[in-house]
């Protein structure tokens, strides 16, 4: 794909609304823009970063045997009343009534919806358990939005819900959640930190949050250097439980809750199923969010230098960036494009800077925006049949014969 065909505003200084370094790189490395506080355009770039990131997301809950749908984001307020969480989160919640004198919701999350869902879907012993997900934007009406995607009024989640018969299948149905988000922040590039947490609004008896390591991050978590453990912060606990030591005090961004919700929403709204011995029962669930707007600014937070973002490799917009110094150069342009096309042509996802712009320029843009990969074609390259490549993480630059050099980038997309 060519630079000048994606539409990539990129900028030279910092906006001043910008609060967190990641949102900061987001808008000077032309990811998103604002619409309002807390409502944001996802531009070409940001768009494929939130793609890659669903599309891992999807295939470690479909491998959990999660199965996605897609539930309404408007909803009848009068469901809400059913469990009384039209006043327990009633202050974020959009409402308003339609033109047929409805009273009616924007998502703010979706609990009760899949609850009457099932309620008239599953009867039997026999259709448990159900593990059912979806991503989809929702909105909460913060009082302050903050940083960028990190604090938003709409914002896109994964939210997946758990139905079983009994504990032990609930129990089973979350050890599959908590190792499938394990696995999804790793390959996100995250470092998380994982705690047992406070099942707040939601209910239920268990609960644990995967909370991102960042400086800016709202959060303020415990950390037990000896052993790990990670809590909530407290200034009255600040020694580990288990071994004594002195908790560090570290900044985070909450990027995932699981909870075992029982039969709260089951019992409010009457999803029941009949046992094996015929007796009604309410079905027993749990549920698991990922703020997946969200995970793009952590993911920043944790992978940038001085110039820019790093995009660990699964989830950076393109894979390789190919930089010709002189677009007017039409011998450098021909392998410019013929390498674009050798690259693609082998499955990369491969970005042409073919703008018309002063060598640093491009060489400051393609920091900033932080694609692993650079390959830079002068008019060494085309005396010598070199490629001179820039990894992005480490600065290390190397200069090979062409397919050697071709080789040695898929090798380290693919590793
Ligand atoms: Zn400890």
């Amino acid at each position: 794909m060519f630079w000048s065909k994606v539409f990539i505003p990129t900028l030279k200084e910092t906006p001043k609304e910008a609060e967190s370094l990641s949102h900061q790189l987001l808008l000077r490395a032309g990811f998103v823009r604002m619409l309002m506080a807390g409502v944001y355009t996802y531009l070409p770039l940001g768009l494929r970063v939130l793609e890659k990131i669903q599309g891992i997301i999807r295939q470690e809950m479909n491998a959990s045997g999660a199965s996605q749908l897609l539930l309404p984001a408007l909803h009848p307020l009068e469901l809400w009343q059913k469990t009384g969480r039209d006043k327990d989160i009633g202050e974020v919640m959009f409402k308003f009534v339609d033109r047929r004198g409805r009273d009616v919701v924007l998502g703010p999350t979706h609990e009760e919806i899949i609850t009457d869902l099932v309620r008239t879907q599953i009867s039997s012993y026999r259709q448990l358990p159900l593990v059912l997900y979806q991503i989809q934007t929702k909105f909460r009406d913060e009082i302050r939005p903050r940083f960028g995607l990190i604090r938003a009024c709409e914002f896109i989640m994964k939210d997946a819900y758990s139905f079983d018969q009994d504990k032990e299948g609930l129990d089973k149905n979350y050890q599959l959640m908590y190792e499938a988000y394990k696995r999804i922040f790793k390959r996100c590039g995250l470092t998380v930190l994982i705690m047992e947490a406070d099942s707040g609004i939601m209910g239920g008896k268990e609960s644990h949050e995967f909370m991102a390591p960042a400086a800016q991050g709202e959060d303020l978590v415990l950390l037990c250097k000896k052993c790990s453990q990670a809590k909530a912060f407290d200034a009255d606990s600040l020694l580990c439980s288990k071994c004594n030591f002195q908790m560090d005090k570290i900044n985070t961004i909450e990027v995932g809750h699981i909870f075992k919700l029982g039969i709260k929403y089951s019992q409010a709204l009457g999803a029941n199923f009949s046992n094996a011995s015929g007796e009604l029962k309410p079905i027993i669930m749990g549920c698991y969010g990922i703020g997946v707007s969200r995970l793009v600014s952590a993911i920043i937070e944790q992978n940038n230098d001085a110039q820019g973002i790093i995009w660990p490799k699964e989830v950076a917009p393109y894979q390789i960036l190919v930089l010709p110094l002189d677009v007017t150069n039409s011998q450098i342009m021909q392998e410019a494009i013929a390498l674009h096309d050798q690259l693609a042509s082998l499955g990369f996802q491969v970005l042409l800077d073919d703008r018309d712009e002063r060598a640093g320029v491009k060489f400051k843009d393609a920091d900033l925006l932080g694609i692993p990969i650079q390959v830079v074609i002068g008019r060494n390259s085309l005396v010598e049949q070199t490629l001179e490549i820039k990894v992005r993480l480490t600065q290390e630059k190397i200069i090979k014969p062409r397919q050697e050099a071709i080789e040695q980038i898929g090798r380290f997309i693919t590793i």
